[in-house]
């Protein structure tokens, strides 16, 4: 099945290497040069997920975002120059699946594509309940964790914090997003909670817990739980 891309990006030059690398990938490519032509091309194809860049020359692609959340589940990666932490934040919490800063790679897109793209299938098909990467096994069912095949005892709270990052393996969860889930609204703010908690999982989870592979931290953002590795087992796409 061909997975179709909207493509929002004024930059001509960066507009064309993306969609030729992405074509090469097997995407079909849907391409627009300003929000006014994303917007069009959104309401009336059917997407299966669309990379948005910010500063376009008719306004700003954050109202496509918003525009897009109210009307479907469809996964949005924002791709833009601006380094400031308070909007990735902001655009996390409005929706957008993950956030890449200019320049990067066209590997780590795809890379992210991928992510954006399961997590979808996820929605649709069975949630992942098994999350294995290396020596590290998170069996959300049976809350059952463990390392080179030995238990790891974790408290109720690693747990639920370690659940909600597995459910969303390989993106980054805003810390906001982390505290609502795990502790509640009311302690949003509290992020001296997250800093305690990750430093025991850490603990118990990384082969060095000062440089961590499994539980990484997107500075002044949130967390991110490395990718599973891949299962062979499983399909690579929902059907
Ligand atoms: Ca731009």
């Amino acid at each position: 099945m061909t997975m179709r891309v909207l493509l929002v990006e004024d930059d001509a030059e960066l507009r064309r290497t993306l969609r030729d690398a992405l074509a090469l990938e097997g995407y079909e490519m849907l391409t627009a040069a300003s929000l006014s032509e994303g917007l069009a091309l959104a309401a009336n194809a059917a997407l299966d997920l669309v990379v948005l860049d910010l500063g376009l020359p008719d306004g700003d692609g954050e109202s496509l975002l918003a525009a897009l959340r109210r009307r479907e589940s469809l996964p949005v990666l924002v791709i833009s120059a601006r380094q400031a932490e308070g909007q990735k934040i902001r655009l996390l919490d409005a929706g957008a699946d993950d956030y890449l800063v200019k320049p990067f790679g066209v590997g780590e897109l795809l890379a992210r594509m991928r992510v954006a793209l399961r997590h979808r299938g996820t929605r649709v098909s069975a949630a992942l309940t098994v999350y294995r990467r290396g020596a590290v096994q998170i069996d959300l069912a049976t809350q059952r964790v463990r390392r080179d095949g030995e238990p790891v005892h974790l408290t109720p709270t690693e747990f639920k914090l370690l659940a909600r990052l597995v459910r969303n393996a390989g993106q980054v969860v805003t810390h906001r997003q982390l505290l609502a889930d795990v502790w509640g609204a009311e302690f949003v703010e509290h992020t001296q909670y997250l800093r305690l908690y990750m430093g025991q999982l850490r603990a118990k989870l990384e082969a060095d817990p000062a440089e961590p592979r499994l539980l990484l931290t997107d500075p002044g953002v949130g967390y991110r739980l490395a990718e599973p590795d891949e299962d062979p087992a499983a399909p690579l796409m929902p059907s």
